[in-house]
């Protein structure tokens, strides 16, 4: 049996995969999380894109999951007269909220937050175009914030604001991420993240507004902010996964604090058995370059080494040049990073007190099958949770989760070290199930005579959360 990659890949959306023939590679390539950034486009392109990724992959008879991305209150500048200008060291120049949107120059351009002015203070530290282009902030008037240049640069159209410590006032969920919300559920997306949320609320917010509009996808928290990072276990206990979305986080906590930073969240995501996606930059030099740099392979590297479920490509897949080649170099990146022994061995302490009947026979299955010669683990899944809490465990072991919902399937697809199968249960006689479940595996030449594989399911099938069982069969064993 070959190995498989146990590390996610995640791509965004844009431009460079709109080509079938890109996205088809990309997807071959192994790419089975698909963000749509609802930061940029209308929704009718959204939906565009959403229905060819789910065209091609059917077609080859892949998993994948849409992740719809929420905009959230970003603040951005307006636009210039000449697109973009260009900012000396020492200059003065000014944000200002009354100003045209279309009417930027080199001294002023417009600012879509009305509330800046206020929220921010003298000597205060603005980050533009992720940390780019910083301005000290010299005096803050009702309308208008007067800066001083402190690092220049060209400054072009659209580009966000930060305050270095965060601190802004702005809520989580915009009008904007409000109807998003509504064309996410329309969508059927399978995980939604959402931006810059600064407390649990926000994403009870989130949830609330998803089951108003009827769906159910995964809530993504964003982490991002500052504020944030105080209240990360209380975020992460309320989503459904966490990203670690490194670009706003490290203009707003500084860069030098994101390595540590991303350690923390995944430990704190994993105690609270929830995936994480480590994201942003990470093979960046990709959307001009074939080839990673020697530091964006160790990036990578390092997060799979830090238990991260899924490592998230952005403007590498969606304006670069080469997205196919971005998806393969983290393909064999995240391959050769799990080979190291760190990886491999039970993280888990054994003092853990189990609460629920799935958690124990999650644990007991890993357990098993980190120290007996077990070749793949069979988990027979309504909701998913059972091969989520199995893929919280170190293991080199494959987790097939099989169930007959799309939608469970789909969100296992972000899950490290599971493999969704589709497989309908609920006509299958009780009595060769076991069998019926290992057939389809050999049928894919996952599995061969004489394998030994673990088998997880409920007394009651179709019934969710009722995992108890865990059998050890050996492969042609079983009576048909
Ligand atoms: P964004 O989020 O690409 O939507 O800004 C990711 C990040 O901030 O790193
Ligand atoms: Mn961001």
């Amino acid at each position: 049996m070959n190995y498989l990659r146990r590390t996610k890949i995640v791509v965004t959306l844009g431009p460079s995969l709109d080509s079938p023939e890109m996205l088809e590679r990309v997807i071959l390539a192994g790419a089975v999380v698909f963000r749509a950034n609802f930061s940029h486009g209308e929704v009718s392109m959204h939906e565009a894109r959403i229905k060819m990724v789910r065209e091609i992959a059917a077609r080859h008879g892949k998993t994948v999951a849409i992740l719809v991305d929420l905009q959230g209150p970003k603040i951005r500048i307006g636009r210039f007269k000449n697109k973009k200008i260009m900012l000396r060291e020492g200059q003065q120049f000014i944000l200002d909220t009354t100003l045209d949107e279309n009417a930027g120059d080199e001294n002023s351009v417009s600012l879509g937050y009305e509330n800046l002015p206020d929220d921010v203070r003298k000597d205060d530290t603005l980050l533009l175009d992720d940390g780019r282009i910083v301005f000290k902030v010299l005096s803050s008037e009702h309308t208008k914030i007067h800066c001083k240049v402190m690092v220049g640069g060209e400054l072009s159209n659209n580009k966000g604001i930060n305050r270095l410590g965060g601190g802004l006032s702005a809520a989580a969920l915009t009008d904007k991420d409000r109807a998003d919300i509504n064309e996410a559920v329309r969508l059927e997306a399978d995980y939604i993240a959402v931006s810059f949320p600064r407390h649990a609320d926000d994403i009870n917010e989130a949830r609330a507004l998803l089951k108003a509009a009827g769906g159910n996808p995964g809530i993504i928290a964003k982490i991002e902010r500052a504020e944030a990072i105080t209240n990360l276990e209380g975020i992460i206990q309320a989503s459904d996964a966490v990203m670690i979305a490194r670009g706003d986080l490290g203009v707003e906590i500084g860069d030098a604090e994101l390595p540590g930073m991303q350690k923390k969240i995944i430990k704190i995501a994993r105690v609270f058995n929830k995936p994480v996606i480590t994201a942003t930059q990470m093979l960046e030099t990709m959307i001009s370059n074939t080839i990673p740099t020697r530091a964006e392979v160790s990036d990578v590297a390092n997060a799979v080494l830090d238990g991260t479920d899924a490592v998230m490509l952005s403007g590498e897949t969606a304006v670069g040049l080469y997205p196919d080649k971005a998806v393969a170099a983290m393909d064999r990146i995240c391959l050769s990073a799990e080979k190291h022994h760190s990886i491999k061995s039970m993280r888990r302490t054994s003092d853990v007190h189990l609460k629920y009947v799935d958690e124990a026979i999650a644990m007991a299955t890993m357990y098993t099958a980190n120290h007996l010669d077990i070749k793949a683990i069979i988990a027979l899944t309504e909701s998913g949770t059972t091969p989520l809490l199995m893929s919280r465990v170190n293991s080199y072991i494959p987790i097939y989760g099989l169930s007959r919902y799309e939608a469970t399937l789909r969100r296992m697809a972000l899950y490290r070290g599971v493999y969704p199968i589709p497989f309908d249960a609920t006509h299958i006689d009780r009595r060769v199930l076991n069998k019926a479940s290992i057939d389809e595996l050999q049928s894919r030449d996952i599995l061969k005579n004489g394998d030994l594989v673990i088998i997880t399911k409920g007394d009651l099938i179709g019934v969710h959360g009722r995992t108890n069982s865990l059998k050890i069969v050996t492969v042609g064993d079983l009576p048909a």
